[in-house]
């Protein structure tokens, strides 16, 4: 058996939730879109997975954060697909992909054929076992990618209120998931490789500050070393971590947050890849010229930074995923993208983000006892990067415009002096 359609989204995340929007937005028939998704629910906002989702009141349940709600746009709801006329296949996996022919094999042994085919796979969370550890199936640990993920991660956070987490790795999730477990009143430990937390982004300045917030809140760091072994009892739980310094930690609950691998498989030998990404160009299209890659899965060229980059953010998933659908219907009106990095997190009372690339010399400014404070980089003279903690909306669009300008500098000392008026005069 099998259907035809114009346009085919595979994945249903953030990306897939976004190229919707656009293709709404540009005019498409009804019928002429599809999208495949392993996941059960119409595309939602992931970063609520470990913010809003992972709160003890009040917390965020669908259908409240479906996208477009991150970026201010309508509220893309399973109703909203079906006025618009866009086929759904979810909870379906896709198990083979055949270019050439143009189809798709689904895991219920269908194939859906297309003119056009967005691939917004996304990533799969690392596992323990790639790192040689076994256990990931004990009971009480936990990753987090999806929502299945998150309910999950909630139901094992209630049975644990006032006992002991470890938390494996000092990345989004390892911070973000810290932060959400003592929110629950768990007793946190952080565990990870790296000198300090956020190790590819923060400076050993920034890092200490949200490190010695984090040990203000509890919580305690176990720097430099890795997980080696879990003790499990008879019930399949995990009651203690022993980690590769001889360290051994009582535990209740695991967390697990060490990084993602693009889900590009079903590719592999028939499209170029790049940087473990789909290598597309700059309107999205990969090597074989129906077939578009967006959001985590793509490795696109950054105009801003003269490379190809894979990115791992929303922002970039929400306007790689505009860009290719805007590619697409009106390619003669569509220009090279041309897109900003931009990352951000939320902790606590904590807020911060981050434009461009963290290569060069760094220099910081602002008041790093107090509430507001950043970070220029700089790279063959030229402002290449900026992070701001605390800021306002007004500053946060400061320090993005100049980052996209690259302003000429010539004097770091001055460019400290200047700290954040810099970028707000610029
Ligand atoms: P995804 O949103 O991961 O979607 C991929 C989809 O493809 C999924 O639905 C998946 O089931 C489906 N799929 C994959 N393979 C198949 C297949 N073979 N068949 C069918 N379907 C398939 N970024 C930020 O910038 N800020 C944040 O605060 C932030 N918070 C985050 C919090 C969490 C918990 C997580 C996990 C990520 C967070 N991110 C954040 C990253 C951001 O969510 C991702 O960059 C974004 O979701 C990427 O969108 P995507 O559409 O490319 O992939
Ligand atoms: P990250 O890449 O952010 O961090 C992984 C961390 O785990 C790194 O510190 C890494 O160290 C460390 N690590 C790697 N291997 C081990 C190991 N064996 N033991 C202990 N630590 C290890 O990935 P995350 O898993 O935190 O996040 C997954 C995805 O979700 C990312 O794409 C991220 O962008 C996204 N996300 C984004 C958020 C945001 O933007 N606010 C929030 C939540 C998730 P090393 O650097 O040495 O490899």
């Amino acid at each position: 058996m099998g259907r035809a359609f114009t346009y085919v989204i595979l994945g249903g995340g953030v990306a897939a939730g976004y190229a919707a929007l656009e293709f709404t937005k540009r005019g498409i028939s009804h019928g002429e879109l599809c999208i495949i998704s392993e996941e059960p629910v119409v595309p939602y906002e992931r970063p609520a997975l470990s913010k809003g989702f992972l709160l003890p009141e009040a917390p965020s349940r669908l259908p409240s954060f479906h996208t477009c709600v991150g970026a201010n746009e309508e509220r893309l709801t399973p109703k909203w697909y079906k006025e618009h006329g866009i086929e759904l296949v979810l909870g379906t996996r896709v198990k083979s992909a055949d270019v050439r022919r143009k189809t798709l094999l689904t895991a219920t042994g269908e194939t859906i054929s297309y003119k056009i085919l967005i691939i917004a796979t996304g990533a799969r969370a690392l596992q323990l076992e790639e790192f040689g550890v076994a256990g990931s199936d004990a009971e009480n640990v936990c990753y987090l990618r999806d929502l299945a993920d998150a309910t999950r991660l909630v139901d094992v956070m209630q049975s644990c209120t006032g006992g002991n987490a470890v938390v494996i790795g000092g990345g989004y999730i390892g911070m973000e998931c810290a932060a959400s477990l003592v929110i629950n009143k768990i007793n946190v430990t952080m565990v990870f490789p790296e000198a300090h937390c956020m190790a590819r982004l923060f400076t050993p300045k920034i890092a200490s500050y949200y490190e010695d917030y984090y040990k203000s809140k509890g919580v305690q760091f176990i720097k430099g070393t890795a997980l080696s072994s879990f003790d499990i009892d008879d019930s399949g739980k995990v009651t203690a971590v022993t980690l590769r310094d001889g360290n051994r930690l009582p535990a209740d609950m695991v967390v697990v947050g060490i990084g993602i691998r693009p889900n590009t498989g079903l590719f592999e030998g028939q499209l170029t890849l790049e940087k473990g990404g789909i290598k597309v160009n700059g309107w999205m299209q990969s090597s074989n010229s129906s077939v578009y890659a967006v959001g985590d899965v793509a490795a696109f060229p950054v105009k801003l930074f003269g490379e190809t980059r894979r990115l791992e953010h929303v922002d970039s998933a929400r306007k790689s995923a505009r860009h290719a659908v805007a590619a697409i219907m009106e390619p003669a009106k569509t220009s090279e993208f041309d897109y900003l990095p931009f990352f951000y997190s939320r902790v606590f009372t904590l807020s911060w983000q981050f434009y461009g690339d963290s290569v060069g010399e760094v220099v910081h400014y602002g008041d790093f006892s107090g509430s507001t404070f950043g970070a220029y980089w700089v790279s063959k003279g030229q402002l290449v990067g900026s992070f701001l903690e605390g800021g306002t909306k007004e500053e946060y669009e400061a320090i993005a415009k100049a980052t996209k300008l690259k302003p000429d500098i010539e004097d770091l000392a001055e460019l400290e002096r200047q700290g954040l008026g810099f970028a707000l005069a610029v």
